[in-house]
C-alpha cells in the first residue's frame, strides 16, 4: 500500500502533477481517495434533445475518437462522437490526449458530463465514461419493450431492471478532480488495483470492528469505489469516518499522555496577589472570566504543562485572560533563583495582532513594571524605553534577542518570528497563543531549552465550532468557554436586507461615516468573473464593487481595498492605515475575518451572505463589536429565496458563536467548516461530525487503547498510521 503510485502506473506530466495537487503519492493515497458523490444510472437521455447547460448521461457507441492539440491554445485533446438512435453528439476531452487511445470505435458506452457549447454545436465536455458490456447490453436489449418494436438495442434510453438484477454498478463514483486526472481515471485505476489483488491490513482491530458493525478494510474499499447500492457506500464511508475520528484521536491522546507524564514550571500566584492585579483593570473581570482564570491558575500550579483551549466570541475578553496567566508567570522567580523571573511568549496571527496585543499589554502591566518586547518581521520593540518610562522604543533584533536570552525582557509578543530557531527564552514557561490551536509537545519542545522543562500553553481562538469537531481535533487540550460577554456592550443590530434595498443601507452607512465612525464591505469575490466561463459565478467582486462605490456611492469618503491575492506587506499597510483612520470604508473579501481590532469600525455590510456559513459571517461581524458604540452588521443575499432568508435569519436569533456553528453543521454539512485545509480532517472525516455517537465510540475506543498500551506497541499498524498522521499534521 505505501508503494510510490508510479509503481503501478504509467503516467504523463500533466497526470503526475494533478495527482500531486491531490496530495496522492501512494498506492494507499489513491485507495484513500474517495468519491465525493455517486452518478446514479437509469436516467438516460437521448441525444436529439439535449440542450447546452444540461448535465446529461447518455447511453451509445463512441465514434472516431482522436487526439488532437486545441485550434489556437495548442492544449492536447480527445474528440469524437457518441451515437444513439436518434442522433450524435460530439464529444471534447481537455488534457486528456490519453482518453482517444483507451476506447475503439463503436465501444457501447454510458457518458455523464456537461452539454456545453453554443445551440448549434454543442458537444460533451469532459464527459466520463463507462464501458458497458456485451452481456450488459444482451439484458439491455432483453428489456426492449415490445411496443417500441425496434431492435436497435439503443433505442430505449430507459430500460427497466428486472429489481434486485444488477446490470451494471449503477453507482458509480465521482471524484474529486484535478485538471489531467478525471473521474474516469480515477475509476480505471482503482479497477486495476483491485484486479492486482494487492493486500491492505487493516489498522482497526476487528474486535473493535465487530463491535460497530462496520465493514473491513478490504470489503470496504471495494464497496466505496464501487458500490453496487447505496447502502454499501454508507456502510463503506461510516468505517473511514470511523477509521479517521479514531486516528485523530490516538495521535491526541497519546500527546495527552506524553504531555501529562512532562514536568513544568510550577507557577505559585497566591488569589490576593492575583486579585491585586485584576483590581487595576479598567473593569471588573466577568464571571466567565473569572472561571477561566481559576481553571489556568490551578494547571499552572500543577507541576505538569498545561495544554488549555481558551474558546470565546470575539470580544469575549481573552486578552485579558491571557495577562493575568501572564502576571502570574512573570511573578515567579526562575528554579533556585533569588532574581529575574519566568518569562511568556505570545504569539498571534498577523504583525496587526501583535501590535495591538502589545499595546493592551502595556495597558494591563502598567502597575507591574516589567519589561514587554515585541518582534515581527518588520521590526523589534520594546517598553519600556530606556529614557521613558511610559515610551515605547524600537531596538534592533539582535538586541531584543539577547535581552530575551538573558531573562531580562520577560514577556515576548510577536507573530510567527518568535518561534524561529533564533529566539531563545532564558526560562520560557508560558505560550499563548491566539487563532492557532494546534500546537503539541513537540513545537514546545523546539522552543524549550534543551532538557529544560516544557512551557505551559494556552491556546485562544475565537472560532466557533461544534462540539464533536472540539471533542475530535481538541481531544489533548482541557477546553474552557467564555460564553459571557462584558456588561455594557450594545448588542449588535444585524438586519438583513434586499438587494433592491442595498440604497437605505448605504445611507445609514453615510450616517455613521458622517459621525466619524468607519466600516467594512465584504464581497465573497476578488475580481469580476471571467466573462467567457458561462456558469461563472455572478458574486460581487471587491475590485468591481469597491469601485462602484467609491465613484457612485461614497465619493466623499476614502477607501481602499483588502484581499487575499496581496502581499502581506501590502496587506499591512492597509490595515495599519485603516486602523489609523487614513481610510474610512474598507472593502475586502473574508480576509478580515481573523482577528482584526479597529474598535472605530462599527458597521459592516455583507454582500453575497449566503456564500458563507452562518459561523463565517458571525466572525465577520465581530469585526465591528469592538466598542460601546453601537454597532450594525446588514446581510445582503443575492438570491430572494425563501430559505436563504430563514437560514440568515438565525444570525439575528442565535445567542453565540457556537449555537451558529452547531446550526451550520446541520443545514449545510460540513463543506462550511473547510475541512482538510483548516482543521486537518478529510471530508470524510467532517461527515462523521455529523454524528455525536460515532465521535464519541472513536474517542473513548482511543482513550482505552492508549491508557492499555501508550506507545501502541501492541498494534504496530496503528502506531504507524497515527505517526504518519501527525507528521503531516504539521504546525503551520
Ligand atoms: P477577544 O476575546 O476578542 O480577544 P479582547 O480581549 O480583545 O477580546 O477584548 C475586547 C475588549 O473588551 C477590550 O477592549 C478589552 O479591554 C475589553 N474587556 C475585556 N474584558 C472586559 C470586561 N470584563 N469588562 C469590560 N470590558 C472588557
Ligand atoms: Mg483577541
Amino acid at each position: 500500500m505505501s508503494n510510490p503510485i508510479t509503481d503501478h502506473f504509467r503516467l504523463i506530466d500533466t497526470q503526475k502533477a494533478a495527482l500531486r495537487k491531490l496530495g496522492i503519492k501512494t498506492l494507499r493515497d489513491l485507495l484513500y481517495h474517495f468519491p465525493s458523490r455517486y452518478d446514479v444510472g437509469g436516467d438516460e437521455a437521448q441525444i436529439a434533445g439535449l440542450v447546452s447547460g444540461q448535465e446529461a448521461s447518455i447511453i451509445g457507441t463512441l465514434e472516431k475518437l482522436e487526439t488532437k492539440k486545441g485550434w489556437k491554445s495548442r492544449i492536447p485533446m480527445s474528440e469524437g462522437y457518441l451515437r444513439d438512435s436518434t442522433g450524435r453528439i460530439k464529444l471534447r476531452w481537455f488534457n486528456q490526449p490519453y482518453i482517444a487511445k483507451m476506447y475503439a470505435d463503436g465501444t457501447l458506452v454510458k457518458a455523464v458530463g456537461k452539454v456545453s457549447g453554443s445551440a448549434d454545436k454543442i458537444y460533451l465536455a469532459n464527459p466520463q465514461l463507462q464501458k458497458i458490456s456485451a452481456t450488459e447490453a444482451g439484458l439491455f436489449s432483453q428489456q426492449i419493450s415490445p411496443e417500441k418494436k425496434s431492435s436497435d438495442l439503443l433505442s430505449r434510453p430507459r430500460p427497466q431492471r428486472p429489481a434486485g438484477q444488477t446490470i451494471f454498478s449503477d453507482l458509480f463514483a465521482v471524484y474529486p478532480e484535478s485538471r489531467g486526472i478525471s473521474s474516469l481515471w480515477f475509476r480505471s485505476a482503482i479497477k486495476k488495483i483491485f484486479e492486482q489483488k494487492i493486500e491492505a491490513e487493516d489498522p482497526i482491530p476487528p474486535a473493535m470492528l465487530k463491535k460497530y458493525n462496520l465493514p473491513t478494510l478490504k470489503t470496504a474499499l471495494v464497496w466505496i469505489h464501487t458500490p453496487k447500492e447505496a447502502k454499501q457506500a454508507e456502510a463503506a464511508r461510516k468505517r473511514f469516518a470511523f477509521e479517521e475520528v479514531f486516528m485523530i484521536q490516538l495521535e491526541r491522546q497519546r500527546e495527552r499522555v506524553l504531555q501529562n507524564r512532562e514536568k513544568s514550571f510550577s507557577i505559585e500566584a497566591t488569589h490576593k496577589e492575583v486579585g491585586e492585579f485584576m483590581a487595576e483593570f479598567p473593569f471588573e473581570a466577568t464571571v466567565a472570566q473569572k472561571k477561566a482564570i481559576e481553571a489556568i491558575l490551578g494547571d499552572l500550579r500543577a507541576g505538569h504543562p498545561m495544554s488549555r483551549l481558551l474558546e470565546g466570541d470575539v470580544g469575549s475578553g481573552k486578552t485579558a485572560v491571557a495577562a493575568v496567566a501572564t502576571y502570574a508567570v512573570v511573578h515567579t522567580r526562575p528554579p533556585a533563583q533569588n532574581f529575574g523571573t519566568l518569562q511568556v511568549a505570545y504569539m498571534a496571527p498577523t504583525e496587526i495582532l501583535a501590535k495591538q496585543h502589545f499595546e493592551s499589554f502595556i495597558k494591563f502591566f502598567e502597575h507591574f513594571p516589567i519589561n514587554i518586547g515585541l518582534i515581527t518581521g518588520s521590526g523589534c520593540y520594546k517598553f519600556p524605553s530606556k529614557v521613558s518610562r511610559d515610551k515605547i522604543t524600537s531596538i534592533s533584533r539582535a538586541q531584543l534577542l539577547k535581552w530575551v536570552a538573558g531573562g531580562e525582557i520577560p514577556v515576548l509578543i510577536g507573530t510567527h518570528a518568535l518561534i524561529e530557531k533564533s529566539v531563545q527564552f532564558k526560562h520560557l514557561a508560558l505560550v499563548v497563543i491566539d487563532e492557532q490551536h494546534r500546537f503539541g509537545t513537540s513545537q514546545r519542545r523546539k522552543l524549550a531549552k534543551k532538557d529544560k522543562q516544557l512551557p505551559h500553553l494556552l491556546s485562544m481562538t475565537a472560532t466557533p465550532i461544534p462540539r464533536t469537531l472540539a471533542l475530535t481535533i481538541y481531544g489533548d487540550l482541557d477546553l474552557t468557554l467564555l460564553d459571557e460577554m462584558p456588561p455594557g456592550r450594545k448588542k449588535i443590530i444585524t438586519e438583513i436586507v434586499k438587494p433592491a434595498e442595498r440604497a437605505k443601507a448605504y445611507e445609514h452607512m453615510r450616517g455613521l461615516l458622517q459621525e466619524g465612525r468607519q466600516a467594512y464591505v465584504i464581497c465573497p469575490r476578488i475580481d469580476e468573473p471571467d466573462p467567457d466561463k458561462a456558469f461563472a459565478l455572478q458574486a460581487k467582486s471587491v475590485k468591481a464593487e469597491a469601485k462602484r462605490l467609491k465613484y457612485d456611492v461614497f465619493p466623499e469618503f476614502e477607501l481602499d481595498i483588502l484581499h487575499s491575492k496581496m502581499t502581506p506587506k501590502e496587506k499591512d499597510g492597509v490595515m495599519a492605515r485603516f486602523s489609523n483612520h487614513e481610510i474610512d470604508i474598507l472593502v475586502a473579501t473574508s480576509v478580515v475575518e481573523v482577528g482584526v481590532n479597529v474598535p472605530n469600525a462599527t458597521m459592516i455590510i455583507i454582500e453575497g451572505a449566503e456564500r458563507f456559513g452562518l459561523s463565517q459571517l458571525h466572525q465577520l461581524r465581530g469585526r465591528v463589536v469592538r466598542s460601546n458604540h453601537q454597532a450594525y452588521c446588514f446581510v445582503v443575499p443575492e438570491s430572494r429565496g425563501e430559505s436563504t432568508t430563514a437560514r440568515l435569519r438565525a444570525l439575528v436569533t442565535a445567542k453565540n458563536g457556537f449555537e451558529l456553528a452547531e446550526q451550520d453543521l446541520l443545514q449545510r454539512g460540513l463543506g462550511e467548516l473547510g475541512g482538510r485545509k483548516q482543521w486537518g480532517v478529510s471530508d470524510i472525516g467532517m461527515e462523521a461530525l455529523k454524528n455525536l455517537k460515532l465521535v464519541e465510540a472513536a474517542r473513548t475506543e482511543a482513550l482505552e487503547l492508549i491508557k492499555k498500551d501508550e506507545t501502541l506497541s501492541r498494534y504496530p499498524l496503528l502506531a504507524e498510521t497515527v505517526a504518519s498522521r501527525a507528521q503531516h499534521a504539521h504546525f503551520e
